[in-house]
């Protein structure tokens, strides 16, 4: 027997989530289902989430904390059946969740706003500038470049002062990681272009890599003056990310240059699958953190795998956890529950190899659900 690390009574901080939807009830099981897979595929969504262990582990877990029969039917009735506040304030205490980092910047128009989130439920609620959905707003408003980037960089220099306590990248899923310098000349160039089409359409989704890598390079700049900590999504995610993108060796140029050495980067999702690539950057660069969110809970199964590639190169305090849970209590329960059991299954079995003391895993877990994010995000 493997000594036992009890990790329950440390507070989660889950610094990488998004909001809960207000729809009141879920209609239907197929799209009770969908919030149990990344894919917007409806085949996917209905035919073939029944068949993945997320569901099929997450519907006895559930059954058991709801207190149903085991089968996807009842759990659906007896989760509808409870007001919404009761349903997540239950699951947060349950696993001692305390603090949410709200990326708001994701189906926004059916979620609950971070203010509404704060006065609902029983989480400290703090929130993140998403800076690409954010540019996009300011293209549609501005009609010249220089407008809108006087708007922009007011927006990212005060995103602190209005509640702000990291900003967020998902360039990934727009023109990839290899971020390249990019001048001024060639973004106003490439703005005129995405201009037109905005103005045309009505609405834009931002992928023009000069205009993308030019805004986050500004937003890197400010940030580092700040000494603001930037999440940066990397890894898997929807279809519309390309994976090839998506590897975190494409931000070495960044990493090298001493452009950006007081900007804390956050690299999400332990880059899934490119998590030894995303250890690597984070065992090297000062200034460079792994999170373990999305990855935990869909990898399921494989959670105490993903955890022990984490923690073998990377030092302890650069590991953080959270959830990216979004829409729906149940998430958040699953990523909290699957995530302390596998950090707890595998520091036990690192105690049990020598590498650590029981009460150095006990410091090691702590850092990782809690006092890593603290001290990333200065929060007080
Ligand atoms: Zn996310």
């Amino acid at each position: 027997m493997p000594p036992q690390i009890d990790l329950s009574a440390i507070p989660i901080v889950d610094h990488h989530a998004h909001a809960l939807t207000k729809a009141v009830q879920i209609a239907s099981l197929v799209q009770y289902q969908g919030y149990f897979s990344e894919s917007p595929d409806p085949i996917i969504k209905a035919r073939y989430v029944p068949d993945s262990i997320m569901w099929l582990w997450a519907i006895r877990e559930l059954a058991g904390y709801l207190d149903c029969e085991p089968t996807a039917e009842a759990v659906f009735a007896a989760r509808n059946a409870r007001p919404i506040q009761e349903l997540a304030n239950g699951m947060w205490t349950d696993q001692n969740s305390v603090v949410l980092m709200i990326d708001y910047g994701f189906r926004s128009a059916e979620n609950y706003t971070p203010e509404e989130l704060r006065a609902t439920f029983n989480q400290r609620v703090e929130m993140i500038l998403r800076l690409e959905t954010f540019a996009q707003d300011l293209i549609l408003q501005h009609s010249t470049f220089s407008r809108m980037l006087d708007a922009f960089v007011a927006g990212v220099e005060g995103a602190r002062a209005a509640g702000h306590i990291a900003l967020k990248s998902i360039i990934a899923y727009r023109t990839g990681l290899d971020i390249a310098w990019t001048s001024r000349d060639d973004a106003v160039r490439a703005f005129g272009q995405v201009k037109d089409q905005a103005d045309r359409e009505g609405h834009i989704r931002l992928a023009s890599k000069p205009l993308c890598d030019f805004l986050v390079l500004t937003a890197l700049d400010i940030a580092n003056r700040q000494e603001m900590p930037i999440q940066f999504h990397t890894g898997f995610g929807d279809t519309d990310v390309d994976m090839l993108k998506a590897n975190p060796l494409h931000m070495r140029p960044l990493l090298q240059s001493d452009r950006f050495r007081k900007v804390p980067f956050v690299l999400l999702h332990a880059a899934y699958p490119y998590i030894r690539e995303l250890g690597y950057l984070a065992a090297m660069y000062p200034n460079v953190y792994m999170d373990l969110s999305l990855a935990i809970p869909f990898i399921t199964t494989q959670i105490p795998t993903l955890i022990h590639e984490a923690l073998g190169l990377t030092p302890l305090t650069k590991v953080l956890y959270s959830s990216d849970a979004f829409s729906i209590p149940e998430i958040f329960w699953l990523a909290n529950r699957w995530g302390r059991a596998g950090l707890e299954q595998v520091l036990s079995e690192i105690v049990q190899a020598g590498a650590l003391t029981e009460a150095q895993a006990q410091w090691a877990g702590e850092q990782i659900l809690s006092a890593n994010a603290r001290r990333v995000y200065q929060l007080a």
